[in-house]
This record gives structure tokens, sequence and C-alpha cells, in this order.
């Protein structure tokens, strides 16, 4: 087997954001473990087989987020299988729209668990194994837009966005000396299946019909469409490439012009 090729795990990529992410490096030559929960294998296997289809090469995996040992294995099992890791991408998230007068403890728990809980494990997971390795390596997480100014109704997840931000500053900060970049990605308003969910709910709050709320926020891109997996994408692939080896502790918009950091 050979160590020559670089090596990236990619979490939450059976659909969305991560599956644009893990289709892109495969395209840059990565091997790509796409992770994602057990529930979600049948878009892991899209996801591989995009990859493979496209002269990529791919493996997918389980991972739970929010277990530790859950993401310890993933990146055991991709040491034992592809010999080492050179990139993460802590892309998996969750969003929740809901007032916070209304909102309940366990919600808000659960969105810090994935968003934040989750990020920092997949963060020290990453590490522990770069610096058993000898050093190097990048570590990427999913930010937002809304790591600069929230949106109403999506408080707890906005403050986890905030959270990743700060935990991917002091992450550059402590790693640095291992030679490991950190940053972070801050898409704006892309079309995924978490889009729909957060358009239903926030016209359902706002007496809007299907499609409406996602409408109204778009009006504030300046490039004047919304997102697609791809315009992440293309960051991502700049942030894992040596191109940007001199960049650690930055969370990059990549909104169409939104929110100026
Ligand atoms: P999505 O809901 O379409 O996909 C998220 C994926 O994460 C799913 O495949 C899901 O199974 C997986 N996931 C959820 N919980 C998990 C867990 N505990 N362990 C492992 N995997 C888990 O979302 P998306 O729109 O593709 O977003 C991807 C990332 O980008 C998220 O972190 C999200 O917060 C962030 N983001 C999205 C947007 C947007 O407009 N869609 C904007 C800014 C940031």
């Amino acid at each position: 087997m050979s160590t020559e090729q670089r090596v990236a795990i990619v979490t939450g990529a059976a659909r969305g954001i991560g599956k644009g992410i893990a289709e892109r490096l495969g395209r840059d030559g990565l091997h790509v473990i796409v992770a994602d929960l057990e529930g979600a294998q049948a878009g892991v296997e899209e996801t591989v087989t995009a990859i493979e289809h496209a002269g990529g090469r791919a493996t997918g995996a389980v991972v739970d987020v929010t277990d530790e040992a859950s993401v310890d294995a993933l990146v055991e099992f991709t040491a034992e299988k592809a010999g080492k890791l050179d990139v993460f991408i802590a892309n998996a998230g969750i969003a929740q729209v809901e007032s916070l007068l209304d909102y309940s403890s366990a919600d808000f728990q659960r969105v810090l668990d994935v968003n934040v809980t989750g990020v920092f494990y997949q963060y020290r997971s990453a590490a522990r194994q770069f610096i058993k390795q000898g050093g190097g390596g990048k570590i990427i997480g999913a930010a937002s837009i809304v790591a600069f100014r929230p949106f109403a109704l999506l408080g707890p997840y906005s403050a986890s966005k905030w959270a990743v931000r700060g935990l991917t500053q002091a992450a550059a900060m402590e790693w640095a000396e291992h030679k490991i970049t950190v940053n972070a990605y801050g898409p704006g308003i892309v079309g995924t299946a978490m889009w729909d969910l957060i358009d239903e709910k926030l016209g359902a709050k706002q007496g809007l019909a299907k499609g409406e709320a996602l409408a109204e926020n778009a009006k504030s891109i300046l490039l004047g469409r919304v997102s697609v997996p791809n315009d992440v994408a293309q960051l991502v692939s700049y942030l894992s490439s040596e191109d940007s080896d001199y960049v650690t502790g930055q969370t990059i918009l990549v909104d169409g012009g939104i929110q100026f950091s």
C-alpha cells in the first residue's frame, strides 16, 4: 500500500456540503474517508460511488461525532486502512429553528453536543494522530456566517458556530508548534437539506409559504444566487492543500457577500 496519496476524513459526508467537499477532495487526488451516522450509510455509499466514478479513491465509514470513542475509532480506522491522516474536515452539524423563549434545555444541549463538543472531539482526535505521525496536518471545521452575526430563531445554532470559531483559534494557537494548521469555513445560505428545514420552520413561524423564507434571506446575497456545496468545497480544497500552509486560526466566509469578517 502506498502512503504517498494524501488522506482526508470528511464527516457528515452522506449529503449536502460534506458530500460536495468529499467529491472535490477526491478529484484533488486525496483518498477520502467518507464518514457519517449509521443511519446515513446509503448516502455514504452514494458519495463513495460518485468519487470512484470520477476516478478517485474513497472508503465509507460510520461515525457519531457526539461519541468520543466513535471519533477516535474513525481516526484509528483511517490510519489502519489508509496508512495515515493528512486532513480532517469536521463538517457534521445540525440546525434547529426555535425562539430562545421556547427553546428546551434538551434541544439546546443537542445542538451543542453535535456542533461544539463534536467538533472538539474531532479536532483533538485529528491532532493526536498528527502529533503521533510527527507533526504537520490540516484541521478544518464547519463554522457559518452566523459565527459573525447570528440569525434570529437560530440562537443556539449561531452560538455553536461562534464556539467553532473560538475553538479553531485556540487550537491553531496550541498546535502551531506541531506544524498543524486549524481553520474553519463559513458558508452563507447553501441549498441543502439543512436549509429546507430552516425554510420550513422559519416559514411556519413567520406565516410564509414554502421557499419564501429562503427567498427573503437570499435577497442579502451580493452575488445574487443561493450557494451550492461546490462553492464551499472550492474553499475547503484550498484549505486542504499546501497553498494554504501559511494560513491558520482563520474562519473564512464563503457566502457570496452577505457578511464581511
Ligand atoms: P445537512 O443537514 O445537509 O448534512 C449534515 C450531515 O451531517 C448529514 O449527513 C448528517 O447525517 C450528518 N450528521 C448529523 N449529526 C451527526 C453526528 N452526530 N455524527 C456524524 N454525522 C452527523 O447539512 P449541510 O447543509 O450539508 O451542512 C454541513 C455543515 O455546514 C454543517 O456543520 C452546517 O452547520 C454547516 N453550514 C451549513 C450552511 C447551509 O446553508 N446549509 C451554512 C453554514 C454552515
